[in-house]
């Protein structure tokens, strides 16, 4: 049986974000992304009303929401701002690999905190060296005893300068290749940490993005995700909770650039018409909704595959590649049906076009996607 109906509650959750999104981030998306400054008003609002962590299980103090409760709420907080809700979106990156492998006194620790106050986490495992090749990252967390000391750069490292703790990506057997990873805790404050410069973005400006250097940072067991060389698998499959509420930001900012595309062709008039009538102004907006459309199936059913406890992975890259692509175009679009206005800062299409290009980069970059997609195919032969 296929249902497309949302219940009540994901229909409540729905016009709440909705709302939030229309009163407390439309109105400021613009100047914070001119600042390149973080919204902690805006997303301690957001955290207050229990937009942000829904899916810490109820067993550690969350709401245990679903993955596809994420994606409803992050689909509409990105239509105000994608800047804004990827630093609210990103701590469920960080708190996936916990969710997915983390003991109970773990996550009482580490995700209760996020329970208690509005805290933020982050996800370290890019490097300068690598990004796509996970593999090919050169941090080392070596064993002293029951122990562990931490070495290594992180880079475009989202919500650094915010984070109370980062999920670490490391090898503790570089001889084994990706078995020889392993996942830890770190808690930010621990010596031997510094965090990186602000870096100036092309959009998604007032998030947070800096390096990160851990420098003989003294870890204990206690810190260390599951097993020794269970990293890599913990890593990878936290973005299969992860990547459809990536997906959803990534169709949300492509509905804002739609409904932007919609009023702007009602009311600009050439040639004695609203643009809407020229043929091909209608049709770059009919493009538009078809493909925002498909997007969202996509992303639900990812979110909803996972939410059964079934491997998502094909269905996150569909939902992911194909979203994030659909933002970048629509964007692109929306700045043509506004001509010249749309290449202004004072209309709001600009900053979509250069906000939506990053989904095709972070969380694997749709090329990415499409050699998981060509792998999962090549693999059920
Ligand atoms: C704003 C921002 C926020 C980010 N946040 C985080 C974060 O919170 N945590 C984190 O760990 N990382 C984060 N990242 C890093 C991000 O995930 C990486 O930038 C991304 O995975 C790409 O890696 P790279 O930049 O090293 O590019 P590369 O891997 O060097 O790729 C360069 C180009 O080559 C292509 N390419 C590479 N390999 C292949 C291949 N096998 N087949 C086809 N094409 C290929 C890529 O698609 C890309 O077009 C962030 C990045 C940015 C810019």
């Amino acid at each position: 049986m296929i249902d497309f109906s949302l219940s009540e509650e994901q229909k409540q959750l729905q016009d709440l974000s909705k709302e939030f999104t229309n009163n407390e981030i439309k109105p400021v998306a613009a100047e914070y992304d001119r600042k390149s400054e973080f919204a902690h008003e805006v997303i301690k609002k957001a955290w207050e009303l229990g937009l942000m962590n829904v899916q810490i299980p109820e067993k550690f103090g969350g709401m245990g929401l679903s993955v596809l409760d994420d994606c409803i709420i992050g689909e509409e907080l990105s239509v105000g701002c994608s800047g804004i809700s990827t630093s609210m979106m990103s701590n469920m990156l960080a708190q996936g690999p916990l969710i997915v492998a983390a003991n109970d006194a773990q996550n009482k620790k580490f995700l209760g905190q996020m329970v208690e106050e509005c805290a933020f986490c982050a996800y370290a495992v890019t490097e300068p060296d690598a990004g796509s090749d996970v593999a090919g990252i050169k941090s080392t967390a070596q064993k002293v005893g029951n122990d562990y000391v931490l070495n290594g750069q992180k880079m475009w490292i989202t919500n650094a300068a915010q984070a109370k703790w980062f999920f670490v990506l490391a090898y503790t057997d570089q001889n084994a290749g990706y078995k020889g990873m392993t996942g830890f805790v770190v808690p930010a404050d621990l010596p031997g940490i510094t965090i990186g410069k602000h870096e100036h973005k092309l959009g998604q400006r007032s998030s947070d993005t800096r390096g990160v250097t851990f420098d003989d940072v003294k870890l204990s067991a206690e810190n260390r995700l599951g097993n020794e060389g269970d990293g890599w698998k913990i890593a990878m499959s936290a973005f299969d909770h992860s990547r459809p509420g990536v997906a959803a930001g990534a169709v949300g900012l492509a509905r804002r650039a739609m409904e932007e595309s919609i009023m702007y062709a009602s009311e600009r008039k050439t040639f004695g018409v609203p643009i809407a009538k020229h043929q091909a102004v209608s049709f770059m907006i009919a493009d538009m909704a078809m493909n925002v459309d498909a997007a969202r199936h996509l992303v639900y059913k990812s979110a909803w595959k996972t939410d059964k406890g079934e491997r998502n992975t094909i269905e996150a890259a569909f939902a992911k590649a194909f979203a994030a692509d659909t933002a970048m175009k629509v964007a692109t679009d929306a700045v043509q049906v506004f001509g010249g206005y749309g290449y202004s800062a004072e209309y709001p299409v600009e900053k979509l076009m250069r906000d939506a290009k990053i989904f095709q980069i972070y969380e694997g970059t749709s090329q990415i996607q499409r050699v998981i997609i060509a792998r999962e195919l090549f693999r059920r032969q």
